[in-house]
């Protein structure tokens, strides 16, 4: 199975990646997070990426596209968080899922208005495992212990990336290049689309049940 993620920063894909993964038992790939492993471990990769990360910039389509499916080939049942983020890698993900004869299952899109995603984004905080990788929210939902993750008890850190100047650079490559994937995974008939308004206290059962029950219909 191979479940896509779509949604603008900060709007819920690695904590809604998360839940989906649980339920189906499903390897969790995001891009962010293993660019920001190879950042902190200073290797060729990850100085390439930092270079554009830390403009809100994205990493070329050639570099990202060639590792992703450096690990797609290892992997089976498998979440993409963060990818594809371009047409081209959209394009480039089908013909190498074409190539293995596998299909996409289900693109989830999580519809957040963009004023919502400077609030959520500016209020994010991390955990510093890799393996874990969980995400919180200091104002809208906070881990149990202050500064602590809830799943694996490492300290949590705030990403770098997610300051003001840099989120509003985010923001306008997601409507630039990420945007256009809603319409191309449509006219696929891949979409499931759901709206979120983080305001409310429900968010993330809501969210994931909602998406659990489309990916269901769909298997
Ligand atoms: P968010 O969705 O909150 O922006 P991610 O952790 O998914 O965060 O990504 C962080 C950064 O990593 C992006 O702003 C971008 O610079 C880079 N990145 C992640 N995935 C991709 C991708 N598929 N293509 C290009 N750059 C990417
Ligand atoms: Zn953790």
């Amino acid at each position: 199975m191979y479940i896509i993620m779509l949604g603008a920063p900060g709007s819920g894909k690695g904590t809604i990646g998360n839940e989906i993964c649980d339920k189906f038992n499903l390897v969790h790939l995001a891009t962010g997070d293993i660019f920001r492993d190879e950042m902190k471990r200073q290797t060729e990769l990850g100085k390439k990426a930092e270079e554009y990360i830390s403009k809100g910039n994205l990493v070329p389509d050639e570099v990202t596209i060639a590792m992703v499916e450096g690990k797609l080939d290892k992997l089976e049942n498998v979440l993409l968080d963060g990818f594809p983020r371009t047409i081209p890698q959209a394009e480039a993900l089908d013909k190498y899922l074409e190539s293995k004869g596998k299909k996409i299952t289900a693109v989830i899109n999580l519809d957040v208005p963009d004023k919502d995603i400077i609030t959520r984004t500016s209020s994010r905080v991390i955990c510093s495992n890799k393996e874990c990788g969980a995400s919180y929210n200091t104002v809208f939902m906070p881990p149990k212990v202050e500064g602590i993750c809830d799943r694996c008890g490492s300290p949590l850190t705030k990403r770098k990336d997610d300051n003001p100047e840099t989120i509003k650079e985010r923001l306008d490559v997601y409507h630039q290049n990420t945007e256009p994937l809603i319409e191309y995974y449509t006219n696929k008939g891949l979409l499931e689309s759901i709206k979120i308004n983080i305001y409310s206290e429900t968010t993330k059962e809501d969210t994931t049940n909602e998406a659990v029950k489309r990916i269901n219909n769909r298997k």
